[in-house]
């Protein structure tokens, strides 16, 4: 097999990937609550032959492996979708009647393309009887970013020679830049109840606690790196306003360029919060419930991915998803449009466009994207590398009532099925002429990575 019937075998099974990532998105499911989506990926793997490995406690975590020996290539797929992201397939806005939830990050498309680059390698693997093992890890709870971290304290990524994946979005490119790394805390502050009018003197606010925190890290952002984000919202904020709250939370997120200013910033929270508790006579206890590393891409994978997806060209857009892509688009203004493309790094000129159809080659290593993703945890673990295919209109944010609509369409799956030809190819040059490629991965892996991967929830 070589790497053009691949592609053709793919184009063969459309209908299947198409109608696979269709269930998914009509069905969007919370984090580590994906019964509907894993169950769908699972069944058709082991229809196809994979092998199937459980993980202790993650139900909707699983592992499908073919092949025998080395190299051992992985791939992640994703499959959770958003609270309040509901969405029709219309391009307007439209929530749907029966669910809250939206694949407004078009994970239904993710963990579909990798499962069909799995299955084409496979093919491949089977036919060319070489030594190989293609694994297809499916991942709960991205949006949470903690799947990935939680199935790597299990070392499950520990063996990989290499890590490929890609992202829906609105370019076709690689992403050779970092993430943020990050951190998610709960703070629960306890005071004392009294009556509000009648007794004030005899309660202690665990709300006046909450309220005096957010100040203090409001301020403490002057004094924290550039890149650096927090952002919080009050979980719980007391009941009846006639009784101090004698229970109150705030949930934060933490994000900066490098793992260790997280933590610096994190200590300095926790201090922030200890002083509110000692303002107000209360006590504060919190809770680190998910963590993960920033990014660290590995290059000479990421020219292996740019090589692929110029091989597998742009999709083949009709009239009809073009006309979509507009109507989805109407109400992006070029202003909104270059705030886009600054964020993805990519030429402004390509606001004059309604999907992304060339190959943008990536210039952004060394940045940072302002976001946050649990893959930074195996990219610390095994060479790993990223790459994105226009499923939505430029200009679209994920996140956003159009990536919900568009990754239900046709367009969406145009984009998802060049990914899972991308995918596909590089695993033909991993599994046929691999050998030095793996080798240098590695030693870039190592230079870039000289310390043995810790947990960041072992803090
Ligand atoms: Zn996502």
């Amino acid at each position: 097999m070589n790497k053009e019937d691949l592609y053709n075998y793919l184009d063969s099974r459309n209908r299947d990937f198409y109608s696979l990532a269709d269930k998914i998105w009509e069905n969007p499911e919370p984090a580590y609550g994906e019964k509907i989506a894993s169950d769908l990926l699972r069944e058709t793997l082991k229809n196809e032959g994979f092998l199937i490995k459980e993980i202790t406690d993650m139900p909707t975590a699983f592992i499908a492996e073919y092949g025998e020996g080395l190299p051992i290539i992985g791939l992640t797929g994703e499959y959770d979708s958003l609270d309040g992201l509901s969405q029709t397939r219309e391009p307007e806005p439209m929530a749907r009647v029966e669910t809250n939830y939206g694949h407004g990050c078009g994970h239904n498309m993710l963990g579909t393309a990798s499962a069909a680059a799995a299955i084409a390698a496979k093919e491949m693997l089977k036919s060319s009887k070489l030594p190989g093992t293609v694994r297809f890890y499916g991942c709960p709870a991205e949006e949470r970013l903690s799947g990935k971290v939680l199935m790597a304290q299990k070392g499950v990524f520990d063996d990989l020679d290499a890590c490929l994946t890609w992202h829906p979005s609105s370019l076709n490119t690689v992403w050779g830049c970092r993430f943020l790394a990050f951190n998610s805390v709960r703070f629960h502050f306890t005071g004392r109840a009294a009556h509000a009018a009648a007794s004030p003197e005899s309660g202690r606010s665990a709300l006046d606690a909450v309220e005096l925190m957010n100040i203090g890290a409001n301020y403490l952002r002057e004094h924290i790196p550039d890149a650096a984000r927090l952002h919080y919202s009050i979980t719980d904020g007391g009941g009846e306003p006639n009784i101090v709250p004698a229970k109150a939370s705030v949930w934060y997120y933490l994000r900066a360029p490098e793992r260790h200013q997280v933590e610096d910033v994190f200590k300095r929270l926790v201090k922030v919060a200890q002083g509110a508790a000692m303002m107000t006579e209360t006590a504060v206890e919190y809770e680190l419930d998910a963590a993960c590393y920033d990014v660290m891409p590995n290059d000479v994978l990421g020219r292996l991915l740019l090589k692929n997806l110029k091989a597998a060209g742009s999709p083949d857009y009709d009239s009809a998803d073009e006309e979509y892509a507009r109507k989805l688009s109407h109400e992006f203004t070029p202003e909104r449009k270059e705030t886009s493309l600054k964020g993805l790094f990519a030429p402004l000129s390509l606001k004059n466009q309604i999907v992304h159809k060339g190959i943008l080659e990536n210039k952004d290593q060394g940045k940072v994207m302002a976001g946050s993703t649990d893959l930074g945890d195996v990219s610390r673990i095994t060479p790993t590398a990223q790459f994105t295919t226009a499923t939505w209109p430029i200009g679209t944010a994920s996140h956003s009532w159009q990536a919900s609509a568009a990754s239900g369409s046709s367009l969406g799956y145009k984009g998802m099925m060049l990914a899972a030809k991308v995918l596909g190819g590089s695993l033909w040059d991993l599994f046929h002429e691999g050998t030095k490629l793996l080798k240098d991965a590695r030693e870039e892996f190592l230079q870039k990575n000289p310390e043995t991967y810790k947990s960041p929830l072992q803090q």
